[in-house]
């Protein structure tokens, strides 16, 4: 089957860590690689953000990257993208319609890429396949004012779940956002994201650590919303362990990052910078070794729509903390294969913390719980034959271009 993954403004090529570049292009690169595997045929439409893009990009894993000129060459923040999608959209239909490769299915990923993607499907014929990733009236109850998402954003979404012909969600709780903002059930497929088990595997290099120290990790972007804050909040009633935060800026710009410096002025206003490691960006063939080193991940986020990295770290066998919240209240099975705890709430990470370090013998049940999970469920190979299967459903119905126009 020939298959469209577009994805506006989270390139399968970018470096990840940094503010806009995170799960949403790790997800599109190992999605599009495991159809590849299926015996698919795919194409992944990302914004072109730099002059210097060729206009194709074959990768080592079979899928070719194609680089949409929509607005300026350069690197724009997500949120101002919004005004370049009908361009986006008319360039995708016009390669569609009088190019040489048609899509039997696209698959957009976010939902300015649904509003791109709906244009070019409903001018071309082609069925159109949409997971949010995120939602705006998530956001905007958590972030508020600070919600930088153009207005509208809530509305669009609430029309592409009606007109797509299927949705697809990656936990339990977007289903019941999802049926809150009035899309159909029926509409919809949960398909939860796989996690790569040769990057991330419990056997391998670890980085090196202070062997008489507890080592605990969280991994993110430097966004609030990611709760790094908490974490060092909760390391006073944590005695002795020591906090990798791994993400944000590279290590060398960490210095000029504000986020970052009020990160480090939290921990000393805690008493905990010395215990408080700042790593930085670190490539995504490393983050093994970084899971690998600690005892624990901590997963302490306001709100997660999904959250990648609880199951990285459970695919290395390292036990996971984590906020009730978004997908991570589906990954992590309390009490077998890690422990939930409220989000936003120090006092109470801090006490799952201590206790978790303080039991050897849960952290190994866990962590083997924990794999057990993640080969059952989470594998990539599991999630690209439930979408090949929805992708079939989908273009099945076979309307030509003139009945959807
Ligand atoms: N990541 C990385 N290097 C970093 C920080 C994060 O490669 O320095 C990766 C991490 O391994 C995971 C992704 O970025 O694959 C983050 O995904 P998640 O779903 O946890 O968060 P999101 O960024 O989508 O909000």
């Amino acid at each position: 089957m020939r298959i469209a993954m577009i994805s506006e403004h989270a390139s399968p090529l970018a470096v990840l860590g940094e503010e806009d570049a995170g799960g949403q292009n790790t997800h599109v690169a190992e999605l599009a690689a495991a159809l590849v595997g299926e015996g698919h045929d795919v194409r992944v439409y990302t914004r072109r953000d730099s002059p210097a893009l060729p206009d194709t990009v074959p990768t080592a894993e079979g899928y070719r990257v194609c680089h949409v000129p929509a607005g300026p060459a350069l690197r724009v923040p997500k949120d101002e993208l919004l005004p370049h999608m009908g361009e986006f959209g008319r360039w995708l239909a016009g390669q569609w319609r009088d190019g040489d490769w048609t899509p039997d299915v696209a698959h957009a990923h976010f939902w300015m890429s649904g509003l791109a993607t709906l244009h070019a499907g409903r001018r071309t014929g082609v069925p159109v396949v949409l997971t949010y990733h995120a939602l705006g009236a998530v956001k905007r109850r958590h972030q508020g004012h600070r919600d930088t998402s153009p207005p509208g954003r809530i509305g669009y979404e609430r029309a592409l779940g009606r007109a797509a012909d299927r949705v697809i969600v990656q936990c339990q709780d977007e289903i019941g956002e999802l049926v809150r903002l009035g899309v159909p059930r029926s509409r919809m497929a949960l398909v939860p994201s796989g996690v790569n088990q040769e990057m991330f595997r419990p056997d391998g290099p670890a980085v090196p650590r202070d062997p008489a120290r507890p080592r605990i990790i969280t991994v993110g972007r430097m966004v609030e919303r990611k709760g790094f804050q908490d974490v060092v909040r909760a390391l006073p009633a944590v005695p002795d362990a020591e906090c990798a935060v791994v993400g944000g800026p590279p290590a060398e710009l960490l210095p000029a990052d504000g986020f970052a410096r009020r990160l480090g002025t939290l921990a000393e206003s805690c008493g905990v910078a010395d215990r408080v490691k700042l790593v930085g960006a670190v490539p995504r063939e490393e983050m093994g070794r970084w899971y690998r080193s600690a005892d624990i991940l901590v997963a302490a986020p306001w709100y997660e729509p999904f959250g990648l990295t609880p199951l990285e770290a459970m695919a290395c066998g390292v036990p996971v903390i984590g906020s009730n919240v978004g997908g991570i209240a589906d990954t992590v099975v309390h009490g077998l294969t890690g422990d939930l705890v409220p989000p936003r709430d120090p006092r109470a990470l801090g006490t799952a913390i201590r206790r978790l370090l303080a039991d050897k013998v849960r952290r190994f049940a866990y962590a083997t719980a924990a794999l057990d999970r993640i080969r059952s469920r989470y594998s990539w190979k599991r999630c690209a034959e439930q979408l090949g299967a929805v992708y079939a459903a989908v273009s099945t119905v076979g309307r030509p271009a003139s009945a959807v126009a």
